[in-house]
């Protein structure tokens, strides 16, 4: 079954056209890659679905319910969650509090003990339960991106946006952070991830949608996109 459909969807800056009518779904259950050089357009897609932009044209749909035209909060209670390129934590406050915060405000929006149990949880299924009352500044900074992921994981979403979430781990996080995506996933959460770490998308991701300049240029098999000659040529002209 679809979860995330993307219809036609354009955004425009002045004259700059950074998503071109771009379509394409996503399964319930999925983990789909977003892929494309620097400036395709991936990151202006996630903020369409977020709502954090809004469309110039077309629709986006998560399990039938229309999102274009609504704001991030509305967005965020129908399910979708993300984070963002440069972590977005509150560095004064302590883990839960930073996490019981879109425990609040996510899609079934819980109130004192329950949204504490959330929160709690979230901390729990990204390795942080432990420190949940230590300030969310003295984390290293893999520890801030779990962080950063529990605060996504408190609203309860079923879509999951990640962008570049991997990016700056060492080797060893990164097979830490891999696996903690895929535990996401096989909890039964819809995730669509920007990934320049082919390794990455390799392991995790069995599908890629793959932009360049605003355009969708494939929509296949992780393996078959890596060998397609409009990806390598897109790739190339960077
Ligand atoms: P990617 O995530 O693939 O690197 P982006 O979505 O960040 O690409 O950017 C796509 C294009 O849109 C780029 O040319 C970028 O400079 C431009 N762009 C992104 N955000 C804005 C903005 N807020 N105002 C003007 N131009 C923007």
């Amino acid at each position: 079954m679809t979860l995330l459909s993307i219809d036609n969807v354009t955004k425009r800056f002045g004259g700059l056209t950074a998503v071109d009518a771009v379509s394409f779904d996503i399964a319930e259950g999925e983990i789909m890659g977003l892929l494309g050089p620097n400036g395709s357009g991936k990151t202006t897609l996630v903020n369409l679905v977020s709502g954090d932009l809004s469309a110039d044209g077309g629709r986006i749909t998560l399990a039938g319910t229309t999102l274009t035209g609504r704001r991030p909060d509305q967005i965020a209670r129908v399910g979708v969650a993300r984070t963002f390129q440069l972590v977005r934590i509150l560095p004064s406050l302590t883990l839960t509090e930073n996490v019981m915060v879109p425990a609040v405000f996510g899609a079934k929006s819980h109130w004192g003990a329950a949204a504490h149990e959330v929160a709690q949880a979230a901390l729990e299924q990204v390795g942080l339960a432990r420190r949940a009352s230590s300030n969310a500044g003295e984390l290293t900074y893999i520890d801030q991106k779990r962080l950063e992921l529990a605060r996504a994981l408190a609203a309860e979403p079923k879509l999951l946006l990640l962008d570049e979430w991997l990016a700056g781990l060492n080797p060893t996080e990164l097979g830490e952070g891999v696996a903690l995506i895929r535990s996401l996933a096989d909890s039964g959460i819809t995730i669509l991830m920007v990934e320049h770490i082919m390794e990455a998308v390799r392991a995790l991701c069995p599908r890629v949608a793959v932009m360049n300049s605003g355009r969708l240029i494939a929509d296949e098999a992780t393996e078959v996109a890596l060998t397609d000659p409009h990806v390598i040529a897109a790739y190339l002209g960077e």
